[in-house]
């Protein structure tokens, strides 16, 4: 009996849409080439990532924290084997979960790679050789993303790294020189630097965090320069000499001109990712593509192949395991013939660093390309009393809101939990808030998000704890 939905790909993307197609009534079969179902993000993305900043915070804390708070311990002492360990349990955990969750909602996964034999057909490879066709009313895409690479420069995860070996490394590298100073560069880069590797960035542009608003990333390079990573900016890796006992990385200025050697014991190349679509066997059923190789879709997910269609990192928008989840219930939901939705413009965004950085829409930049006249609600948390007793102060609350209406466009957060703390900005602009509406509601005392409500105050300046 044919399937309703066949998905290829386990990710955040994938599972989240099986789920909810199984909970509107279909039957589904998830197709999954890995071991693990989960995808990138559970496997060798977010969740193995954020176990390492846990942990290397902790143990920096540890060190340099504890002892002005009145706890004394003695000097920490790593035991790298043991944290990796901890991590791979996160990851385990959170894997099974998945499994879980499948087996609760009835759907089937089969392990073995996915290839669009025809439009509803989808051949199953296994690793033994075999392989079987299987039927469906509808297919989706949700294989996800693989790391980017430099042409020149080959990934042998050992000493040369993508992200993936850098969540494995066996041993603390004396110098780490990561090439791109994107999220995934700094928050390894941080892991490391904590756990006692020199961390040097080289990044293309003249800034860090692309994407993020200017000023808060301009602060955060001050913050992280402080903690000790250093910056190579507008320059460039054009080679990396591995026959040598350090790696000699060849760097010039990113428009050209005289190259400098900088020499290293490993380097992460964190230059972003890629869709994968490799062996699905798109061309062959004529499903469009973009010169980003990204799969083409409409507002509906769709293909430009009846019965085919596609979500998460292989598509447009940002690769972001939240934005694969929401297109994952949205394309469920159309299918089952409700109206599934993502709201592009409130798509939150964070970096792990620390402190850690949250964003949910504009920039500042982005509302002056748009030509959109906005004001600004600042407040720091130096001013804020929780920050103030816990002496975490770095970082602040700004908040970008229309000029004619007050409606709230962007909310930008540096604090130690800043992560946590986006939700209240992106429930916020779901309902369409106004910097009024945060300004009014009611934050409880002591606490960081009251930084929140105090920016929005400072949207009409009139900030009380300032
Ligand atoms: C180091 C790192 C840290 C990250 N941290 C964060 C974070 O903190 N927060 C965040 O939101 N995002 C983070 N991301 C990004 C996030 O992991 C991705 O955006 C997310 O996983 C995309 O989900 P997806 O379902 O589209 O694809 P993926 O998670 O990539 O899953 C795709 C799956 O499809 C499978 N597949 C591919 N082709 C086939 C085929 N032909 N047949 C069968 N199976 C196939 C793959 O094996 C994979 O399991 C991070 C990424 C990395 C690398």
């Amino acid at each position: 009996m044919p399937y309703d939905l066949v998905v290829i790909g386990s990710g955040p993307g994938g599972y989240v849409c099986a789920i909810r197609a199984a909970q509107l009534g279909m039957r589904v079969l998830v197709v999954e080439k890995d071991k693990t179902l989960g995808g990138t993000c559970l496997n060798v993305g977010c969740i193995p990532s954020k176990a390492l900043l846990h942990t290397s915070h902790l143990y920096e804390e540890v060190a340099d924290r504890f002892a002005p708070m009145g706890i004394e311990v003695s000097k920490p002492k790593l035991d790298l084997a043991r944290m990796m360990q901890f991590k791979q349990e996160g990851v385990d955990g959170n894997v099974k979960g998945v499994a879980f969750l499948f087996k609760k909602n009835k759907i089937e996964a089969r392990q073995g790679t996915g290839r669009i034999a025809a439009p509803a057909k989808v051949e199953v490879s296994t690793a033994d050789g075999k392989s079987e066709t299987v039927e469906a009313e509808a297919i989706v895409i949700a294989t996800g993303s693989d790391v980017a690479r430099l042409a020149g420069i080959e990934i042998d995860e050992r000493r040369v790294l993508s992200s993936t070996g850098a969540l494995s490394l066996p041993q603390v590298p004396k110098r780490l020189l990561i090439v791109g100073a994107g999220v995934i560069g700094l928050e390894l880069g941080s892991v490391w630097r904590r756990l006692g590797a020199q961390v040097q960035v080289v990044e293309f542009l003249d800034r860090i965090l692309p994407g993020i608003d200017g000023e808060v990333a301009r602060q955060a390079q001050r913050l992280l320069e402080h903690q000790g990573m250093s910056f190579k900016l507008s320059s460039k890796i054009t080679a990396v000499e591995t026959s040598t006992k350090s790696l000699r990385a060849q760097v010039e200025p990113s428009t050209g001109g005289r190259a400098e050697t900088l020499e290293a014991d490993v380097t992460l190349i964190a230059v972003g990712r890629v869709p994968y679509t490799e062996g699905l066997g798109l061309e062959s059923v004529g499903v469009k593509k973009d010169n980003k190789n990204r799969i083409i879709v409409d507002a509906h997910y769709a293909t430009n192949v009846a019965g085919i269609y596609a979500i998460g990192d292989v598509i447009a928008g940002p690769m972001l395991a939240h934005k694969a989840e929401e297109e994952g219930v949205a394309v469920a939901e159309i299918l089952a013939g409700q109206a599934g939705h993502v709201n592009y413009d409130v798509i939150p965004n964070v970096v792990y660093t620390y402190p850690e950085i949250a964003v949910v829409g504009r920039s500042e930049e982005e509302l002056k390309a748009a030509g959109i006249p906005y004001k600004i609600g600042k407040y720091p948390f130096s001013a804020n009393p929780r920050a103030r007793v816990n002496q975490e102060t770095e970082g602040f609350v700004k908040i970008l809101a229309d000029a004619k209406n007050d409606r709230v466009l962007g909310v930008h957060i540096m604090c130690s939990d800043a992560g946590n703390m986006v939700a209240e900005a992106a429930m916020a602009m779901e309902f369409g808030a106004a910097a009024e509406d945060i300004a009014r509601t009611c934050h409880a005392h002591p606490t960081l998000p009251e930084a929140v409500k105090e920016a929005a105050l400072a949207v009409d300046k009139r900030a009380i704890n300032m």
